[in-house]
């Protein structure tokens, strides 16, 4: 389903200071937008989302500019709006109130970072080698902390002693948690069952449009774990890899992130919010190799904690509710929450393969191995997780740097209440802030 945002086109006329400022960011804005479907052509994974008007994306078809002509123009816009910036400083708050403001300053900041990544994912493109934490500097505007192996060790020596026996920790995690998976067959009712809870905890502090719906899909060889598609006009399709067994915790998990409040929520606030209301075009696309997929992802990660503000909370809704519509035992649901707090901490062993591997340290076969050490992870969801490296390469870094970014920005803000934690993550949600406007 698509509906096509003309009206989004038809640009107010007005004769003030900001307004003329504002003129000049849409001019740039529709460019940018033609120039991420311009590389789309290149790269099938780069445009993650775009919901403007269908015959931009055909016209990008059709010219299938060059890369050496994309960079060339995104060069172009970015003089254009370091002279804009620097010209009139003051225009933009001559009209507008504070919050005006700051959206304003947010907005020129968010076409700059996006259009110099763009940049740099066509110099990629055309055989620039990076390494690791430059990439991501260039790519998502932040670098994951380096652990060393000594760190993971004392966490894994935490779960050896809850899961104790002979062989690997792998393989003993692997046999201990098969009570917590959830049966093929009741996937889709616990799934369904916790997008429900996350709906009515989101939508008790954050007004979505009315007719905000997705849909879920169940696929199979993919080297991610959930996807959300978003289709504009507030609809979403969130697919579901079922290539490895899901375990209980993966439903809160995937229906916080994928659905509510985390992807489809972020992007139809930003509909609503930017494209509808500001008529922001740059929002209609969404470049998958962005800085804004720091702040998709640790949004989306974080959310969790947003719907659920307390594990007491997030484990009592489990233990009522899920845990017997998949038919597993709740009794020890707490000590599988305990494991499972170990196991978040091991979220940046992740990055360390990644950057070991795309620096060239180690290779495919090393980096499995040592996922399944120092992640935890059986052979298979190791080698899943190395062809998402090799695909996706730095963007592992938005998940859980993104998710802790995305913390400390919102705890800042709303100190301990959960009602002011909701009213800061929608705002975030609901604006064009990128990584560096959560420091
Ligand atoms: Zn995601």
């Amino acid at each position: 389903m698509r509906i096509l945002l003309s009206f989004v086109f038809c640009w107010l006329v007005a004769s003030s200071g900001g307004a003329r400022a504002a003129d000049g960011l849409n001019a740039v804005a529709e460019r940018y937008v033609h120039l991420v479907l311009a590389l789309g052509q290149h790269d099938p994974d780069y445009v993650d989302a775009f919901y403007g008007p269908a015959e931009w994306k055909t016209q990008a078809e059709t010219q299938k500019k060059s890369l050496d002509a994309i960079g060339a123009e995104a060069a172009e816009l970015l003089k254009k709006l370091r002279v804009e910036g620097t010209a009139a400083p003051s225009v933009e708050s001559s009209n507008s109130g504070e919050s005006g403001d700051e959206m304003l300053k947010l907005r020129r900041e968010y076409l700059q970072k996006q259009i110099s990544a763009l940049a740099a994912r066509v110099r990629m493109l055309k055989g620039e080698k990076l390494k690791f934490d430059v990439e991501s500097r260039t790519l998502y505007d932040a670098v994951a902390p380096t652990y060393q192996d000594s760190h993971f060790d004392q966490i894994i020596a935490q779960l050896e002693k809850k899961i104790p026996g002979s062989g690997p920790l792998w393989q003993r995690y692997e046999e201990w948690r098969k009570p917590f998976m959830i049966p093929k067959e009741k996937l889709d009712t616990v799934f369904q069952l916790a997008i429900k809870e996350c709906r009515a905890r989101t939508l008790a502090h954050v007004p979505l449009p009315p007719n905000e719906s997705f849909a879920v899909e169940y696929m199979t060889n993919k080297p991610w774990g959930g996807y959300n598609w978003y289709k504009g006009n507030f609809h979403s399709v969130i697919q579901v890899n079922t290539d490895l067994p899901i375990y209980i915790d993966r439903a809160v998990d995937l229906a916080a992130h994928e659905g509510y409040p985390g992807h489809h929520v972020y992007n139809s606030l930003l509909e609503k919010n930017l494209v509808r209301d500001r008529r922001w075009v740059e929002f209609t696309v969404y470049p998958l190799v962005s800085p804004q997929s720091l702040v998709a992802e640790g949004t989306a990660n974080f959310g969790r904690e947003v719907a659920f503000p307390t594990r007491t909370e997030r484990i009592k809704f489990e233990k009522e509710i899920l845990f017997p519509a998949a038919g597993i035992d709740s009794s020890r649901a707490d000590e599988y929450y305990a494991v499972q707090d170990l196991m978040k901490q091991l979220d940046y062993a992740v990055n360390e393969a990644a950057r070991r591997l795309i620096n060239g340290e180690i290779d495919e076969r090393a980096a499995v191995q040592w996922l399944q050490k120092y992640a935890v992870m059986e052979p298979a969801r190791a080698e899943q997780r190395v062809k998402f490296i090799q695909r996706y390469r730095s963007y592992v870094i938005n998940y859980n740097l993104g998710e802790d970014m995305v913390r400390r920005y919102i705890e800042k803000r709303s100190g301990a209440g959960p009602g002011k934690r909701w009213s800061e993550f929608g705002k975030l949600l609901s604006s064009p802030r990128l990584p560096n406007g959560l420091q």
